[in-house]
């Protein structure tokens, strides 16, 4: 546990906030596929006074003085991450996944352009041309689907509409697809009419630079990814992209979008880069998709449907239809046993975005605690029981117990 002397003794209303916090996430599950735990380091990086400090501009360009220290912060970051997704170019300095989204868009469109994204109920993000974002009320976004009766995208279908509609960019990659995405047949597709490529990689960022899954960063004109999921880092976010788009990217974050940089949030990527670099993070990522094909495959075997019969990945979608709940009271009823979940909309859901038929269950949290098949197989055991049970308090008591017993068992990294 990290020392908070300080805080404790000024402030003990936040104090008593942030333990009670800390209890949480050790008492419970944590299957969200978008969180994770970072480690003590990382969360010691984000604590430091690198966060005084003023330093809008670039390594060697800055418009503050006093920046040389911040400079090689920076630099390690940018370096790091050169080495682990071969980028050429590399900005560190995206606040969070959807500014960064905002300004690839900034970098390489006009208000009005044509896009292609997944649409948002077959595993899309907001940031990829939903009408409630500033990306669908920007840009001219037209949207592919997933196959109807597969749940996998057809590329065949991507060539149809791209085809038709001429979009000046195309975006892949997702929040809620459990699948590997087939990068060339894009980048195919986009030179076939002379589209941008624009990976969107958030999810997915970890079991890439583990070297589990294809990296679209060699063949893509311009990735974005957060540095919070699969990547273990601080919240946050990066983009990459080929040299000769390096300057209307960085231009695009500063001064087109952002203000200054948050330097003790930089720190805190370097220090988590530093660790994907590190050989046990291969294994880390492999485990985190051993954990989720154990996952689909039991509640598979419990009679759910499983979205695409299955993962690739970290995550995968459950439709709860077959067993008579709404993904959003499952969510709640599976709060009630300590198992953070989301709601998630299936493809085609009959039922709206607050209320979908589905639940998104994610492993890389679980695995940072340790975890392995053999306690998935007695969770996913757990949160069937817990549905079957879902209208008997007494029971829900009885399987909390269990869940926080196999808590007690795998310990919060840095807790
Ligand atoms: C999570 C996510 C984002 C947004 O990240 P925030 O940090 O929450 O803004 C963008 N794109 C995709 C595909 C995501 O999954």
């Amino acid at each position: 546990m990290l020392n908070y002397v300080n805080l404790e003794k000024q402030d003990p209303e936040l104090m008593k906030i942030i333990k009670a916090e800390e209890e949480r996430q050790k008492n419970e599950l944590e299957f969200i596929a978008s969180e994770n735990y970072v480690s003590k380091a990382v969360l010691e990086a984000m604590g430091t006074v690198l966060t005084n400090k003023y330093s809008e501009g670039y390594p060697g360009h800055r418009y503050y003085g006093g920046n040389q220290i911040i400079d090689d912060v920076e630099n390690v970051a940018i370096n790091r991450v050169k080495k682990i997704f071969g980028a050429e170019h590399v900005n560190v300095q995206p606040l969070s996944g959807s500014p960064a989204n905002a300004a690839v868009y900034f970098a390489f469109l006009k208000p009005g352009d044509k896009v292609m994204g997944l649409k948002l109920d077959h595993g899309g993000h907001l940031s990829h041309g939903h009408p409630v974002n500033f990306s669908g009320m920007l840009y001219n976004f037209v949207q592919y689907e997933v196959d109807e009766k597969t749940g996998v995208i057809d590329m065949e279908k991507v060539r149809e509409i791209a085809r038709r509609e001429k979009p000046k960019m195309i975006v892949a990659g997702y929040s809620a697809y459990s699948r590997e995405i087939e990068w060339e047949k894009f980048k195919e597709i986009a030179d076939e009419i002379g589209a941008y490529t624009f990976a969107d990689i958030a999810h997915t960022a970890g079991l890439i630079a583990g070297g589990q899954m294809n990296n679209p960063v060699p063949l893509f004109d311009v990735v974005s990814t957060t540095t919070h999921k699969t990547l273990r880092g601080p919240r946050g976010a990066m983009i990459m992209c080929k040299k000769k788009f390096a300057k209307q990217v960085d231009k695009a974050v500063f001064p087109g979008m952002q203000g200054g940089p948050h330097d003790h949030i930089t720190a805190a990527k370097a220090v988590a880069f530093g660790e994907v670099l590190q050989d046990d993070f291969k294994e880390y990522a492999k485990v985190v998709i051993e954990n989720a094909k154990v996952m689909a495959s039991e509640f598979m075997e419990n009679g759910y449907r499983v979205v695409s019969d299955g993962t690739d990945n970290h995550l995968l979608v459950v439709d709860m239809t077959s067993k008579g709940i709404s993904g959003k009271d499952a969510e709640i009823v599976l709060e009630k046993i300590g198992v953070s979940v989301s709601r998630s909309t299936i493809p085609n859901d009959s039922n709206p975005p607050m209320n979908p038929s589905g639940v998104r269950f994610g492993t890389p949290a679980a695995t940072s605690r340790g975890m392995k098949s053999a306690e998935i197989k007695e969770i996913v055991r757990l949160i069937d029981l817990a549905i079957q049970n879902k209208d008997s308090e007494k029971e829900l008591v009885i399987i909390k117990q269990k869940v926080m017993d196999i808590c007690n068992m795998f310990p919060v990294p840095s807790l």
